[in-house]
């Protein structure tokens, strides 16, 4: 599923595509239909019709990162090549250095129904963004490039959004 969102990703218009095939095992996982091989292949040429059709969006989400990590590298790849951020909503609890270096944002940690998803001030999952080169605020480096945790900033909306 495709989606425009505003909230999945703080100051940006975002281009949101559900992935399927997911391979964690979360319990109490919000969207069960995502593990399984469901949906259409996504290939450039619909990224690029995506970005085409939604004049102002500047960000591209894959919300999930399915089995082939080299496919989705080379799909983000090609989404930043349009002049986009791109972003990636793993469950898992941390992700390859080729991860890092691909992604401008990046949501880490398995949803776990009791601690809630990033809006819920319990929750175990974080969000991380890329500093550009002029921003000198707190951060930490992986993969040669430096990220701060904006997890806090779903703490001030009282959205009921959801998370993968
Ligand atoms: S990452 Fe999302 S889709 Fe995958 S098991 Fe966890 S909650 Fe379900």
């Amino acid at each position: 599923m495709t989606s425009v969102v505003m909230e999945e990703i703080p100051d940006r218009v975002t281009i949101a595509v559900e992935i399927s095939n997911c391979r964690g095992d979360c319990p109490g996982c919000h969207s069960p239909f995502l593990r399984e091989d469901v949906g259409e292949r996504l290939t450039p040429q619909i990224i690029s019709e995506l970005v085409k059709d939604n004049f102002g969006a500047d960000c591209f989400l894959f919300l999930g990162e399915g089995r082939d990590p080299e496919d989705l590298l080379s799909l983000a790849e090609y989404a930043k090549s349009l002049g986009i951020n791109v972003a990636l909503y793993s469950g898992r609890s941390d992700v390859e250095a080729e991860y890092w270096e691909t992604f401008d944002y990046i949501k880490l940690g398995p949803y776990i129904e009791e601690l809630g998803p990033l809006n819920s001030r319990t929750t175990n999952q974080r969000l991380y963004r890329a500093l550009s080169d002029n921003e000198d605020i707190p951060c930490f480096t992986r993969a040669g490039r430096r990220f701060e945790d904006i997890t806090e900033r779903f703490w001030h909306r009282g959205l009921d959004n959801s998370a993968q």
